[in-house]
């Protein structure tokens, strides 16, 4: 996971770079244990859930991307996190249905894929909203080798 996240930073923070974002990674000390995951899969889920973050955030703002893993677990934990409006309680109930869009030129398909990607990986996402942005935060099992 930490391999695809380093090899997705330069495309992200160009996108980034045009809105005036800063995006910080933070990665783990320690090497993580590899998932169980083809890097074309987790590659779109990362893209989809980091452009979403850029979009929700205008001009400027901090996109962290945080990767967690504690050596006893057998799961990793990805979180995106942004500093934008967040989602409304409303809206919570929908961000995952397919073509539920907000934006004027947007398919309403990032976040369902997304979610059926994890979800094909026994993983689980997750979101989570407040006054300073909106963190998604996905875990995947990890390979026990
Ligand atoms: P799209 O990006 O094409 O609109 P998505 O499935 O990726 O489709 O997202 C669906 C909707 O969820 C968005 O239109 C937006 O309203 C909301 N959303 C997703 N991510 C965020 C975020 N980080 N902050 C605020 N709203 C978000
Ligand atoms: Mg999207």
């Amino acid at each position: 996971m930490d391999q695809v996240i380093q090899e997705l930073l330069p495309i992200i923070e160009n996108e980034a770079l045009l809105h005036n974002i800063e995006v910080r990674y933070i990665s783990p000390e320690k090497p993580c244990r590899p998932v169980w995951a083809g890097e074309e899969l987790l590659k779109q889920v990362i893209l989809n859930l980091c452009k979403n973050g850029i979009e929700a955030m205008d001009e400027g703002g901090i996109l962290s991307i945080r990767l967690i893993f504690l050596p006893n677990d057998d799961f990793l934990t990805l979180e995106v996190q942004d500093n934008g409006p967040g989602i409304s309680s409303q809206a919570m109930n929908k961000i995952f249905d397919p073509f539920y869009t907000t934006k004027e030129n947007g398919t309403g398909l990032g976040l369902p894929v997304c979610k059926r990607i994890i979800q094909d990986l026994k993983g689980d996402i997750q979101v989570s909203s407040g006054e300073t942005g909106a963190v998604f935060r996905i875990k995947l099992p990890c390979f026990s080798g």
